[in-house]
């Protein structure tokens, strides 16, 4: 990613073909989508006709360029939508309900290229990780597209001579702004539900991640009305602050950074506009001394997301560990991370691929330097980096497990984004739910031990939005996901999540004396 705008005298608009064939040479594939917005059901270059470099963080290599998204552009998508919106709203939502699943059915034709390009552009490992998301976006967009005939109101019983209901209607345009890190499937989580809701999308991508989305937005565009689902690319301030600040977006969904968060639910505030929220999260894991040794380890190695460079904002950052297993559990997981191979994200033998971007790389490393720092700290770097002479300036981090730790150091609070984590040990139940809450965020917790009651506890004392027993899952459709203190507002992936973000109640009485 290169933040200095290029003009490109190649992009003009192209309208979508009619069938797409899936592409499985993700550079080809790069280069076809380069330079595109899709607005209005066309592929069509920035305004300004300036772009940007997408790099693919295992080489740093230039792979492709993205158009650079300005208010201009986002003028110009948001008004496609608008005029979109006003008939797709008008549609049956089991209508939209079955062209979002179709959506779905489309894109699981396409898994393997999605993942492919996706793993080239973040850096996710092929097999681990980018297969993965691509095979849930598909399914987010099934699972959705079964719900329309859940966007129901009430019936009131306010007067005898009256018929009182609420009704669900679309809100109209809605803005939404994703990360890098998951970024398909973090865009599908977001469209499939308002686009069933009856809402026209405008969507901003991570200048890290720009590509595979858009081609899922071709896919998408296969079977939606031209306008329904808009993607621009561009960076935060430029393009994001625009759909925020626009006048006919009636509310922004966002996935991202604390700080970005804030800056986008003021400026929400300025419109009275609603904003869903998901932001970071350094979630506890709590060991306890009956618990299965060997399940858990697997569960922190799962839970971290070590495969995803620990670019999670579920990532289990915080274990918390029995003192009488401390050590036997810091051993077994360090050598299940040693054993992970680090190296070409395309390569399907890779477990762990690179760091996304430079600025993410720096700091990783920052934060790796600030926990060595500490007293009483150990770091275990795990992992061998890769010896492949094509990745020797690649963005590898190999893994690192802090011990020894304290959970008021600054790797303890602070939310890395990277292959980092902190095993520390406690000698009672009591002191481990008060650290596990001793935090500014709130999004994930589990708790690992093979007594029920225990368990159950657990579940009602730890400050998490989404909170695990024996085991670490990532986001689950129909399950709500969401965190509570600094790591956001409101859910996803769930039905009540179509319901609540994107749709507005009105309330109706039909007087019939
Ligand atoms: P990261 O630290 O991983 O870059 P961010 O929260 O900065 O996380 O980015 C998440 C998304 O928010 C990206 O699409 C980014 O471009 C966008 N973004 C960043 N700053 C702003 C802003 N001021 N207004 C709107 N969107 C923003
Ligand atoms: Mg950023």
């Amino acid at each position: 990613m290169n933040a200095t705008p290029t003009a490109t005298p190649t992009a003009t608009p192209t309208a979508m073909p009619n069938a797409l064939v899936p592409t499985l040479d993700p550079h080809a594939l790069a280069k076809a989508l380069s330079g595109f917005h899709l607005i209005d059901g066309v592929l069509r270059p920035a305004v300004s006709g300036k772009t940007f470099d997408v790099v693919s963080p295992a080489t740093r290599k230039v792979v492709g360029q993205a158009a650079y998204g300005e208010k201009a552009d986002v003028d110009v998508a948001v008004a496609a939508a608008k005029r979109a919106q006003v008939e797709w709203g008008k549609r049956s939502a089991r209508e939209r309900g079955k062209l979002v699943a179709e959506c779905g059915r489309k894109l699981a034709d396409h898994v393997e290229e999605l993942a492919r390009l996706v793993a080239l552009e973040t850096g996710k490992a092929l097999r681990t990780e980018s297969r993965v998301e691509a095979s849930v976006v598909a399914d987010a967009f099934a699972f959705y597209g079964g719900l329309g005939g859940e966007l129901k109101g009430e019936t009131v019983p306010f007067n005898p001579k009256m018929i009182t209901m609420t009704v669900r209607e679309p809100i109209g345009v809605v803005g939404a702004i994703i990360p890098w890190n998951v970024p398909m499937m973090l865009m599908a989580y977001k469209i499939a539900p308002a686009l069933v809701a009856g809402n026209a999308v405008v969507v901003k991508s991570a200048e890290e991640a720009p590509l595979a989305v858009l081609r899922v937005g071709q896919i998408l565009n296969q079977v939606l009305p031209p306008g329904v689902f808009n993607l621009l690319s561009g960076f935060g301030p430029e393009c994001g602050g625009p759909i925020v600040a626009h006048k006919d977006v009636g509310k922004v969904s966002f996935t991202g950074s604390v700080d970005t968060g804030k800056i986008i639910a003021h400026a929400a505030a300025d419109r009275l506009i609603p904003v869903t929220l998901e932001l970071g999260g350094k979630s506890p894991m709590i060991v306890m001394d009956d618990a299965d040794l060997d399940k858990a380890v697997d569960g922190a190695v799962a839970g971290m997301r070590f495969t995803r460079q620990g670019q999670s904002c579920t990532a289990a950052s915080r274990m918390f560990v029995h003192r009488k297993i401390h050590d036997a559990f810091v051993e077994r997981l360090k050598a299940k991370v040693d054993k992970m191979v680090m190296g070409d994200p395309l390569d399907e033998r890779t477990d762990i691929g690179a760091i996304v971007s430079p600025q993410q790389f720096e700091r990783v490393q920052r934060y790796i330097g600030i926990g060595k720092a500490e007293t009483g700290a150990k770091a275990h770097e795990c992992s061998a980096m890769p010896k492949d002479a094509a990745l020797k300036d690649g963005l590898f981090v190999r893994p690192v497990i802090f011990t020894g730790l304290k959970n008021d150091s600054r790797v303890c609070r602070e939310e890395i984004f990277g292959p980092v984590t902190a095993v520390m040990a406690f000698d009672s139940y009591e002191e481990a739910i008060g650290l596990a809450n001793d935090s500014d965020y709130g999004l994930a917790a589990s708790i690992w031990t093979t007594n029920l009651k225990t368990a159950l506890d657990a579940t009602q004392r730890l400050q998490a939005g989404f909170v695990q027993v024996n085991q670490n899952l990532v986001v689950q459709p129909g399950l709500s996901y969401g965190g509570v203190k600094q790591s956001g507002l409101g859910k996803e992936a769930s039905a009540e999540a179509m319901l609540d973000h994107f749709t507005q109640k009105k309330t109706v009485i039909m007087n019939l004396a």
